[in-house]
């Protein structure tokens, strides 16, 4: 079964194109600057050739014409026409309480995700856009949404409320219900398949470290809890977004700068973070780099971003009662040694030992990087969201096909 994964950005398709059951990438691609001067389609064939294609991409509609059209091309294409294509999966950031797992697009899918637009005001616009354009392009096409909040639905309730007046959620859904859940279940899962267990008796830590990150504490194959929250902003320091921070600090900020809710916004997504700190990037490489040349708030900004995911390990280790495997993830948590010699530092006391020697030499395969005699198994699983949506799509287009 061939099945094409679109993420859907407000001007962006990130597409990646899987051959399953064996898990194969046939090929994979951006559309960059839809609607806007300069658009362009890079694909990258099996063989990892790289083709660069300009026009006129005013909408997202286009961008999957785009798409459609390098992928059936005879020059650079993997399948001779679009019936090769049993279906799409979609990365959908916002399923709201509806969603707890993938499901296949049908009306109320759509209606419902329209409803969640304003809890994801960002992202869902976008996502959809992605549905009605590939409906309208090939209508008989199965199309099946993946919710980065579906692992998180089976966080318990004193998890996920907020201690505002109950009526705020009743009324308009104020809650935590956590983002990046393909990641945390893709990677906990693999890792419970390289150690040879089953997650179902495990307490699972999983670190996504990437532009944007969260910890997840997943108990018996359940996220019990995690990191972000109502939004993406919650939690971790990230690239640029500050993470957790005082209410009373957000007020007093904007009382005294003079700005309303949307600035407010911009200053605590895109200025605050790493880049908040350090004042020169949201980018941990440059970051590092600085810091090695002895920048000093580069050297801060490293030592709260590890700061805060050590005691949201903590956190969930109480949280759960234990813990038994802390996994690292993301582009920080794949390649960053010195981020997680950083955070296991300390932790001996839960039963976490880092092999130094392993972690030095581990940068994006997977790894066991703690000491054989570690009680608590530290690894390294790099991430793989557009392959848990193949999957996913897959699994319920076997479904549906069975029933029907
Ligand atoms: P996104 O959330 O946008 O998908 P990624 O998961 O790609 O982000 O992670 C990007 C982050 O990973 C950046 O901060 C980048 O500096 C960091 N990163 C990538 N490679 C390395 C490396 N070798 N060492 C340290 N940080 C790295």
């Amino acid at each position: 079964m061939k099945i094409l994964v679109l993420n859907c950005g407000s001007s962006s398709i990130k597409y990646q194109f899987f051959s399953l059951p064996n898990n194969t990438l046939i090929a994979k691609g951006i559309v960059e600057k839809i609607g806007m001067k300069g658009s362009f389609l890079k694909h990258e064939k099996e063989d990892g050739q790289k083709v660069l294609f300009e026009g006129e991409i005013l909408d997202h509609k286009i961008g999957i014409e785009y798409i459609l059209g390098v992928l059936s091309s005879a020059k650079h294409g993997c399948i001779k026409n679009l019936e090769e294509i049993s279906a799409v999966g979609h990365r959908v950031v916002h399923g709201g309480e509806l969603f707890t797992e993938s499901k296949l697009v049908n009306e109320d899918v759509i209606d419902a995700l329209e409803k969640y637009t304003e809890l994801a005001p960002l992202h869902n616009p976008p996502n959809l856009k992605g549905i009605y354009g590939l409906r309208s392009l090939i209508p008989s096409i199965p199309q099946v949404a993946v919710f980065d909040t579906a692992f998180h639905t089976t966080m318990p309730k004193h998890a996920y409320m907020y201690a505002i007046p109950y009526q705020l959620y009743q009324k308009y859904g104020i809650r935590r219900y956590g983002f990046h859940g393909t990641s945390h279940r893709f990677v906990s899962a693999r890792a419970c398949e390289i150690l040879g267990t089953q997650c179902k008796s495990m307490k699972i830590i999983t670190c996504h470290l990437g532009n944007g990150a969260s910890v997840c504490a997943i108990k018996d194959g359940v996220s019990v809890d995690t990191s972000m929250g109502f939004t993406p902003i919650e939690g971790l320091i990230m690239g640029s977004r500050s993470g957790d921070i005082d209410m009373g600090a957000v007020t007093f900020i904007m009382d005294k700068e003079k700005i309303g809710t949307k600035s407010t916004s911009v200053l605590f997504n895109k200025h605050s973070g790493l880049l908040g700190i350090s004042g020169i990037s949201s980018d941990m490489r440059e970051i590092s780099e600085a810091a090695n040349n002895g920048d000093e708030r580069c050297k801060l900004a490293i030592k709260m971003f590890d700061y805060r995911v050590k005691k949201y390990i903590g956190s969930y280790a109480a949280a759960m009662g234990g813990i038994d495997v802390l996994i690292f993830t993301g582009g920080i948590g794949e390649n960053s040694v010195t981020t997680r010699a950083g955070i296991c530092e300390g932790l001996e006391f839960l039963g976490i030992e880092l092999d130094d020697q392993i972690n030095n030499s581990s940068r994006g395969k997977e790894t066991i990087i703690s000491k054989n005699d570690s009680r608590v198994k530290v690894m390294v699983v790099p991430t793989n969201e557009e392959l848990m949506i193949a999957i996913d799509t897959q699994r319920i287009i076997e479904e549906h096909n069975n029933l029907c």
